[in-house]
């Protein structure tokens, strides 16, 4: 086992070895503009995006002519949500999403704010869900495009996309979707959730970073969005700019090996996660669970009869009574993992996702958000277990006081997931 261990794959993911041998010929051999028509050096690197487009289209069932590549998901949310917005603006002026969202959705939305648009921010409930009933209520005669993400990246929770989707098909309203958690890992299907709009990227799937994709609906209906770059005309006049074709590749194949292996490790790490969350229980007292409650499996890590799965395999988020977020972090320094509270440059401001389910400020900054990945093993949770007890121990005992003063706020809050 090597130190340190990164388990933090809700950031971003490593390149899979397969990803990157599929990309290396074309840095140096096949480096063609894949917009050249006139020569075989644009037709090869034509040939190979061709390749990585019906890739990505068929890891989410969609056709080649639907998916248009971008730099990632934040030019991604940005081109789906104020793209759609711009285009629709003489049908309405309503935008619906909700509070956990990531800030590319947010801030696209504050954008349009900015530009005259009126925003819903729908609350979700304390496992970080939103519910169809509350997306039908809040679609009015003003409202063009509802926006709600697959997976959540701090706490796992994945939303019920095809009732959702079909609320908004039901009220010719078009529907985007932030699937950037969830695509590979769990399933994303735009036919079966009536998705319009999804925004998805290479580097949270063992791809490359700096490329990415937004899905856009060529029938039933026919959807139209405006650019937000201008230039060269590519991808159909929706994202001017020379294709990565290194990156593209890279994030076709990265789609391919995710979608063969998908079930199999969405078990593997159903069963890591288990083990990691089982053992800081036994090892740690007074943690609280953030998110939705962990589901029932079977000794493979299969889902057991009847159980649904409401939060990403890989994902666990705890709170420790007693204990600062960052200091946790910095005494974990064996094990790469993240924490609830961003450091802004004066303040440190808890994550607007625990915030929006209910979790109090003192806990939330005493977060901890486990990404489990492709490379984890039960050795590396093992190390993780001991790590995070003996950190958790020797900051409590650092400062007795604290403890004592958050142990019945937590108690009262060890329900909510
Ligand atoms: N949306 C979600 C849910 C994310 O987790 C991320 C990555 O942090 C993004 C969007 C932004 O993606 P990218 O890093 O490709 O710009």
């Amino acid at each position: 086992m090597k130190l340190p261990i990164y388990m933090d794959h809700h950031a971003t993911t490593p390149v899979d070895p397969r990803v990157f041998e599929a990309m290396t010929p074309y840095f140096t051999r096949v480096f063609g503009n894949a917009a050249s028509r006139s020569h075989v050096f644009g037709w090869e690197a034509e040939a190979a995006v061709d390749e990585a487009r019906r890739q990505v289209a068929q890891g989410m069932n969609a056709s080649p002519k639907e998916i248009v590549f971008t730099s990632g998901a934040t030019e991604g949310d940005n081109l789906a949500i104020l793209g759609a917005a711009r285009a629709y603006r003489t049908k309405g002026n309503h935008i619906v999403t909700g509070a956990t969202e990531h800030h590319a959705v947010l801030d696209s939305c504050h954008e349009l704010e900015r530009e005259g648009f009126e925003v819903t921010y729908l609350v979700p409930d304390r496992t970080g869900r939103i519910d169809p009933v509350q997306v039908r209520e809040a679609i009015g005669d003003r409202t063009i495009l509802v926006t709600l993400m697959l997976a959540n990246n701090e706490i796992g929770t994945i939303h019920p996309l095809a009732p959702i989707g079909a609320v908004c098909r039901e009220k010719e309203v078009l529907f985007h979707t932030d699937a950037v958690q969830g695509f590979g890992k769990i399933p994303f299907d735009v036919e079966a959730m009536s998705v319009d709009l999804a925004s998805v990227t290479a580097h949270k799937l063992y791809g490359p970073k700096g490329v990415g994709a937004v899905y856009v609906r060529a029938r039933k209906p026919r959807v139209r969005v405006d650019p937000i770059l201008y230039g060269g005309g590519h991808e159909r006049g929706l994202r001017s700019g020379t294709l990565n074709v290194p990156g593209i590749v890279g994030f076709g194949k990265a789609v391919e090996i995710s979608m063969a292996e998908r079930e199999a490790e969405a078990r593997r790490l159903r069963l890591l996660r288990r083990r990691l969350f089982d053992g800081i229980l036994a090892e740690v007292s007074d943690v609280s669970g953030n998110g939705p409650e962990l589901p029932q499996i079977e000794a493979d890590g299969s889902l057991a009869l009847d159980a649904e799965e409401r939060r990403l395999p890989g994902n666990l988020n705890l709170s420790f009574a007693g204990v600062e977020g960052e200091a946790l972090l910095m005494g974990l320094k064996d094990v790469a993992v993240s924490s609830g509270s961003a450091c802004t440059s004066a303040s440190l401001q808890p994550s607007h996702v625990l915030k929006a389910i209910g979790v109090p400020d003192e806990l939330a900054h005493a977060s901890i958000r486990f990404g489990l990945g492709r490379p984890n093993t039960a050795e590396e949770v093992d190390f993780t277990i001991g790590a995070v007890a003996a950190t958790v121990k020797r900051l409590r005992e650092l400062m007795p006081g604290m403890r004592d003063r958050k142990v019945d706020e937590l108690r009262a809050g060890l329900g909510r997931s």
